[in-house]
């Protein structure tokens, strides 16, 4: 009896891994920041590395000049579309994915408090649609408003994603100009940070944005990398310095790290 239930948690673990099933291939996200939310830098990381996030495409318009922006500055970034977008445009998400770039998924419908059952909906129809376009199954997740606390977040967490906050907002909602947008990226940064921006319908300023971030930070001596490559350049950091992180570490559900 014992054996049959070894057996059978084996087998179901192995199912509830398997990427055909829409959960995510998580080798590209080191362990420790599986089904976690990121929501904070980590302290001291040495580095000069950012990661860019923009939220809410792919937009055929706003896109693409994020697109060769990036691509002009050997810089890549990670895009959180959203699935019922996405599904109109898979010639954007693999141009995405071409330029060295992460999608993540940031949802279907951009729900604030959908149902359970909504919520698997929300997860695996984004995925499927990701993964037919690309070949990838999504590991980011980045909830919509910023929700933690809400059926979708905690089931992204248990399928493993890696759920991502952000520790440097544009503020590009916002009504501000350009310059104002541009700037509050540029006179903030600290190595690690991660900066919420948005490239959906209606984004103009920030792609026009994004060309001066990208050359004054690059000039400053910052690289632009995806999250799955941020964490892994904080894990390898973790495992050199062993002492500092676990100083900067929330043992808890997240990291807290600022
Ligand atoms: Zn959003």
């Amino acid at each position: 009896m014992k054996k049959t239930f070894v057996i059978l948690s084996v087998l179901i673990g192995v199912l509830a891994w398997n990427p055909s099933n829409g959960y995510p291939e998580a080798n590209r996200i080191p362990a420790q920041f599986r089904g976690k939310v990121i929501r904070s830098r980590v302290r001291y990381f040495p580095y000069k590395l950012l990661a860019l996030t923009f939220d809410d495409g792919p937009d055929p318009r706003n896109t693409p000049i994020v697109l060769n922006a990036l691509k002009k500055y050997n810089a890549h970034a990670t895009f959180f579309v959203i699935g019922s977008e996405a599904i109109h445009h898979p010639e954007l998400l693999r141009m995405i994915v071409a330029g060295g770039n992460e999608i993540g998924s940031h949802s279907y419908t951009h729900p604030a408090h959908p149902s359970p059952a909504q919520a698997i909906q929300e997860l695996d129809k984004t995925a499927a649609v990701i993964r037919k376009a690309t070949g990838e199954t999504p590991v980011c997740y980045r909830p919509p408003y910023g929700i933690i606390h809400n059926s979708l977040t905690q089931l992204a967490l248990r399928r493993g994603y890696a759920v991502f906050l952000w520790t440097i907002s544009s503020a590009d909602t916002r009504p501000v100009s350009v310059m104002t947008l541009a700037n509050n990226v540029i006179h903030t940064p600290n190595p690690g940070d991660i900066i919420l921006m948005h490239d959906g319908p209606g984004h103009i300023r920030t792609t026009q944005a994004v060309p001066i971030i990208l050359s004054q930070l690059t000039r400053m001596g910052f690289k632009f990398v995806t999250l799955p490559q941020l964490l892994q350049a904080w894990s390898a950091w973790e495992r050199s310095h062993p002492r500092d992180m676990s100083r900067s570490m929330d043992r808890s559900h997240s990291y807290r790290l600022r």
